[in-house]
Protein backbone atom coordinates (compact mmCIF):
# COMPACT_ATOMS: atom_id res chain seq x y z
CA UNK A 1 0.00 0.00 0.00
CA UNK A 2 1.23 3.30 -0.52
CA UNK A 3 1.61 6.05 2.60
CA UNK A 4 -1.25 8.55 1.78
CA UNK A 5 0.18 10.63 4.45
CA UNK A 6 1.57 14.15 2.83
CA UNK A 7 5.54 14.69 3.36
CA UNK A 8 5.78 17.31 5.99
CA UNK A 9 6.35 20.18 4.81
CA UNK A 10 9.91 21.48 5.95
CA UNK A 11 9.21 25.32 6.05
CA UNK A 12 6.11 24.98 7.89
CA UNK A 13 6.75 26.76 11.79
CA UNK A 14 8.78 24.26 14.33
CA UNK A 15 7.98 25.46 17.68
CA UNK A 16 11.28 24.16 19.19
CA UNK A 17 12.89 27.39 17.13
CA UNK A 18 10.55 29.86 18.13
CA UNK A 19 8.91 30.56 14.83
CA UNK A 20 6.40 32.81 14.23
CA UNK A 21 7.35 34.33 10.55
CA UNK A 22 5.87 38.18 9.92
CA UNK A 23 3.47 38.74 7.36
CA UNK A 24 2.42 42.17 7.66
CA UNK A 25 4.42 44.76 5.29
CA UNK A 26 3.67 47.65 7.67
CA UNK A 27 5.71 46.14 10.56
CA UNK A 28 8.39 45.20 8.64
CA UNK A 29 8.90 48.43 7.14
CA UNK A 30 8.78 50.14 10.84
CA UNK A 31 11.45 47.63 11.70
CA UNK A 32 13.23 48.61 9.13
CA UNK A 33 13.25 52.34 9.72
CA UNK A 34 13.84 52.16 13.16
CA UNK A 35 16.77 50.48 12.24
CA UNK A 36 17.85 53.58 11.07
CA UNK A 37 19.95 52.53 8.02
CA UNK A 38 21.68 54.15 5.43
CA UNK A 39 22.96 52.09 1.96
CA UNK A 40 25.95 50.42 2.47
CA UNK A 41 25.44 49.65 6.49
CA UNK A 42 26.78 46.14 7.32
CA UNK A 43 24.02 44.11 9.40
CA UNK A 44 24.20 41.26 11.22
CA UNK A 45 20.14 39.83 11.62
CA UNK A 46 19.38 36.89 13.90
CA UNK A 47 16.83 34.38 12.98
CA UNK A 48 15.89 35.02 9.43
CA UNK A 49 13.61 32.79 8.91
CA UNK A 50 11.53 32.71 4.88
CA UNK A 51 13.66 36.04 4.50
CA UNK A 52 11.13 38.24 4.92
CA UNK A 53 12.64 41.04 6.86
CA UNK A 54 16.09 40.22 5.27
CA UNK A 55 14.24 41.34 2.18
CA UNK A 56 13.29 44.89 3.33
CA UNK A 57 17.28 45.01 4.78
CA UNK A 58 18.53 44.57 1.24
CA UNK A 59 16.31 46.38 -0.20
CA UNK A 60 17.44 49.34 2.23
CA UNK A 61 20.24 49.12 0.48
CA UNK A 62 22.06 46.93 3.34
CA UNK A 63 24.55 43.94 3.53
CA UNK A 64 22.75 40.88 5.70
CA UNK A 65 24.89 38.50 7.45
CA UNK A 66 22.02 36.37 8.51
CA UNK A 67 22.18 33.59 11.43
CA UNK A 68 19.83 30.95 10.89
CA UNK A 69 20.05 27.79 12.81
CA UNK A 70 17.00 26.14 11.12
CA UNK A 71 18.58 23.44 8.02
CA UNK A 72 15.15 23.53 6.07
CA UNK A 73 15.37 27.49 6.26
CA UNK A 74 19.15 27.52 5.40
CA UNK A 75 18.33 25.77 2.46
CA UNK A 76 15.48 28.03 1.56
CA UNK A 77 17.48 30.97 1.95
CA UNK A 78 20.37 30.09 -0.12
CA UNK A 79 17.81 29.59 -2.62
CA UNK A 80 15.55 32.84 -2.47
CA UNK A 81 19.02 35.09 -2.09
CA UNK A 82 21.12 33.14 -4.35
CA UNK A 83 21.65 36.29 -7.30
CA UNK A 84 21.94 38.69 -4.09
CA UNK A 85 25.70 39.58 -3.67
CA UNK A 86 25.24 41.71 -0.39
CA UNK A 87 23.50 38.35 0.98
CA UNK A 88 25.66 36.35 3.41
CA UNK A 89 23.99 33.07 5.29
CA UNK A 90 25.12 32.24 8.64
CA UNK A 91 24.50 28.75 8.93
CA UNK A 92 24.87 28.64 12.45
CA UNK A 93 23.23 28.30 16.03
CA UNK A 94 23.86 32.84 17.71
CA UNK A 95 24.39 31.24 20.92
CA UNK A 96 27.49 29.54 19.76
CA UNK A 97 28.64 32.61 17.19
CA UNK A 98 31.06 34.87 18.84
CA UNK A 99 29.90 38.25 16.60
CA UNK A 100 33.41 39.01 16.41
CA UNK A 101 33.91 36.50 14.53
CA UNK A 102 30.89 36.82 12.11
CA UNK A 103 32.55 40.34 10.71
CA UNK A 104 35.01 43.76 11.34
CA UNK A 105 32.70 46.28 13.52
CA UNK A 106 30.86 48.47 13.30
CA UNK A 107 27.69 46.86 12.06
CA UNK A 108 24.45 46.96 12.92
CA UNK A 109 22.11 44.20 14.43
CA UNK A 110 18.32 43.60 13.97
CA UNK A 111 16.33 40.87 14.53
CA UNK A 112 12.51 39.17 15.14
CA UNK A 113 14.10 36.89 17.88
CA UNK A 114 13.03 33.26 18.66
CA UNK A 115 11.11 34.26 21.91
CA UNK A 116 12.90 31.42 23.80
CA UNK A 117 16.32 32.57 23.95
CA UNK A 118 15.73 36.28 23.53
CA UNK A 119 16.90 36.87 27.02
CA UNK A 120 19.94 34.58 26.25
CA UNK A 121 20.38 36.43 23.29
CA UNK A 122 20.48 39.92 24.59
CA UNK A 123 22.70 38.97 27.61
CA UNK A 124 25.23 37.89 24.35
CA UNK A 125 24.86 40.82 22.92
CA UNK A 126 25.51 42.67 25.77
CA UNK A 127 28.96 41.00 26.32
CA UNK A 128 29.77 42.09 22.93
CA UNK A 129 28.51 45.75 22.52
CA UNK A 130 31.17 47.27 21.86
CA UNK A 131 31.17 45.50 18.30
CA UNK A 132 27.48 47.26 17.24
CA UNK A 133 26.49 50.65 17.19
CA UNK A 134 22.70 49.38 17.73
CA UNK A 135 20.38 46.49 17.77
CA UNK A 136 16.56 46.42 17.17
CA UNK A 137 15.12 43.74 18.00
CA UNK A 138 11.93 42.04 18.88
CA UNK A 139 10.68 40.79 22.00
CA UNK A 140 7.72 39.57 23.68
CA UNK A 141 5.69 42.12 25.14
CA UNK A 142 6.33 41.13 28.86
CA UNK A 143 9.71 40.55 28.32
CA UNK A 144 10.19 44.00 26.96
CA UNK A 145 8.42 45.46 29.70
CA UNK A 146 11.01 44.36 32.09
CA UNK A 147 13.80 45.46 30.01
CA UNK A 148 12.08 48.83 30.44
CA UNK A 149 10.97 48.99 34.03
CA UNK A 150 12.84 51.93 35.91
CA UNK A 151 12.67 52.23 39.43
CA UNK A 152 9.26 51.39 41.62
CA UNK A 153 7.85 49.80 38.51
CA UNK A 154 6.55 46.21 39.51
CA UNK A 155 8.51 44.99 36.35
CA UNK A 156 11.58 45.86 37.58
CA UNK A 157 14.24 43.12 38.41
CA UNK A 158 17.43 41.90 37.64
CA UNK A 159 17.05 41.82 33.46
CA UNK A 160 16.26 45.57 33.96
CA UNK A 161 19.18 46.31 35.47
CA UNK A 162 21.84 44.14 33.81
CA UNK A 163 20.27 45.63 30.37
CA UNK A 164 19.96 49.17 31.06
CA UNK A 165 23.60 49.25 32.42
CA UNK A 166 24.51 47.70 28.92
CA UNK A 167 22.34 50.15 26.93
CA UNK A 168 20.04 52.88 26.42
CA UNK A 169 16.85 51.20 25.83
CA UNK A 170 14.30 53.11 23.49
CA UNK A 171 10.56 51.61 23.09
CA UNK A 172 10.15 51.73 19.14
CA UNK A 173 6.40 50.06 18.70
CA UNK A 174 4.33 47.52 19.72
CA UNK A 175 3.08 44.49 17.59
CA UNK A 176 -0.69 42.55 17.79
CA UNK A 177 -0.42 38.82 17.02
CA UNK A 178 -2.06 38.85 13.60
CA UNK A 179 1.52 40.58 11.98
CA UNK A 180 2.73 36.70 12.34
CA UNK A 181 2.03 33.50 10.89
CA UNK A 182 1.25 31.35 13.06
CA UNK A 183 0.15 34.02 15.06
CA UNK A 184 1.59 34.03 18.76
CA UNK A 185 -0.68 34.18 21.86
CA UNK A 186 1.27 37.15 22.84
CA UNK A 187 1.90 40.94 21.54
CA UNK A 188 5.67 41.97 21.34
CA UNK A 189 7.33 45.30 21.49
CA UNK A 190 10.14 46.12 18.82
CA UNK A 191 13.01 47.92 21.25
CA UNK A 192 16.35 49.97 20.16
CA UNK A 193 19.62 49.22 22.08
CA UNK A 194 22.16 51.46 21.98
CA UNK A 195 25.50 50.10 23.38
CA UNK A 196 26.77 51.72 26.93
CA UNK A 197 30.53 52.13 28.00
CA UNK A 198 32.01 49.14 29.58
CA UNK A 199 30.61 49.02 33.73
CA UNK A 200 30.79 48.08 36.72
CA UNK A 201 28.12 45.58 35.51
CA UNK A 202 30.35 43.78 32.87
CA UNK A 203 32.00 41.89 36.02
CA UNK A 204 30.15 38.75 37.32
CA UNK A 205 30.49 40.02 40.90
CA UNK A 206 28.55 42.75 40.25
CA UNK A 207 25.81 40.72 38.63
CA UNK A 208 25.23 38.61 41.36
CA UNK A 209 24.70 41.31 43.96
CA UNK A 210 22.18 42.73 41.84
CA UNK A 211 20.84 39.13 41.56
CA UNK A 212 20.65 39.17 45.10
CA UNK A 213 19.41 42.11 45.73
CA UNK A 214 16.25 40.41 43.62
CA UNK A 215 16.39 37.40 44.90
CA UNK A 216 12.92 38.05 47.44
CA UNK A 217 11.23 40.86 45.94
CA UNK A 218 9.14 41.96 48.76
CA UNK A 219 12.19 41.93 51.27
CA UNK A 220 13.97 44.35 52.01
CA UNK A 221 17.98 44.57 51.27
CA UNK A 222 18.67 44.43 54.68
CA UNK A 223 17.68 41.00 54.13
CA UNK A 224 18.96 40.13 50.86
CA UNK A 225 21.96 41.57 51.23
CA UNK A 226 22.35 40.06 54.58
CA UNK A 227 26.31 39.14 54.57
CA UNK A 228 27.66 41.78 52.36
CA UNK A 229 30.00 43.75 53.87
CA UNK A 230 29.83 47.24 53.89
CA UNK A 231 26.38 47.69 52.07
CA UNK A 232 24.67 49.90 54.88
CA UNK A 233 27.36 52.03 54.80
CA UNK A 234 26.29 53.26 50.87
CA UNK A 235 22.61 52.90 51.25
CA UNK A 236 19.61 52.89 53.16
CA UNK A 237 19.17 49.24 53.69
CA UNK A 238 15.17 49.65 54.47
CA UNK A 239 14.62 50.00 50.90
CA UNK A 240 13.42 47.30 48.12
CA UNK A 241 15.91 46.53 45.43
CA UNK A 242 12.91 47.46 42.80
CA UNK A 243 13.25 50.86 44.04
CA UNK A 244 16.73 51.57 43.26
CA UNK A 245 18.28 53.99 40.68
CA UNK A 246 20.58 52.42 38.03
CA UNK A 247 22.67 54.93 39.17
CA UNK A 248 22.55 53.58 42.78
CA UNK A 249 22.68 50.11 42.09
CA UNK A 250 26.42 51.15 39.95
CA UNK A 251 27.02 53.27 43.60
CA UNK A 252 26.76 49.74 45.31
CA UNK A 253 28.46 47.58 43.26
CA UNK A 254 31.34 50.19 42.64
CA UNK A 255 32.04 49.99 46.92
CA UNK A 256 31.20 46.55 47.06
CA UNK A 257 33.06 44.07 44.65
N1 LIG B 1 12.83 37.00 10.93
C1 LIG B 1 11.77 36.08 10.58
C2 LIG B 1 10.46 36.82 10.51
O1 LIG B 1 10.36 37.88 11.13
O2 LIG B 1 9.54 36.35 9.86
C3 LIG B 1 11.69 34.90 11.55
C4 LIG B 1 11.53 35.24 13.01
S1 LIG B 1 11.21 33.83 14.05
C5 LIG B 1 10.40 34.60 15.41
C6 LIG B 1 12.79 33.44 14.78
C7 LIG B 1 13.84 32.86 13.84
O3 LIG B 1 15.02 32.57 14.58
C8 LIG B 1 13.45 31.56 13.16
O4 LIG B 1 13.81 31.61 11.81
C9 LIG B 1 14.27 30.49 13.88
O5 LIG B 1 14.55 29.34 13.13
C10 LIG B 1 15.52 31.28 14.21
N2 LIG B 1 16.28 30.75 15.36
C11 LIG B 1 15.79 30.13 16.48
N3 LIG B 1 16.78 29.81 17.32
C12 LIG B 1 17.94 30.24 16.74
C13 LIG B 1 19.31 30.20 17.11
N4 LIG B 1 19.70 29.66 18.29
N5 LIG B 1 20.24 30.71 16.27
C14 LIG B 1 19.85 31.28 15.08
N6 LIG B 1 18.57 31.35 14.67
C15 LIG B 1 17.62 30.84 15.48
Amino acid sequence: MPNARRPANPLAAKKRFGQNFLVDRNVLERIVAAAQLTPGDRVIEIGPGRGALTRELLAAGSEVWAVEIDRDLQRFLENEFSGEHNFHLVPRDILQTSLSNLLDPPFKVVGNLPYNISTAILERLAAERSLFTDAVLMFQREVAMRLLAGPDDPDRGYLSIIAQASFEIEKCFDIGPGAFRPSPKVWSTVLRFIPRPDNVFDRAEARSLVSKGFSQRRKMLRNTLKGVAGAEDVLDLSRRAESLTLEEWEMLAKSLV
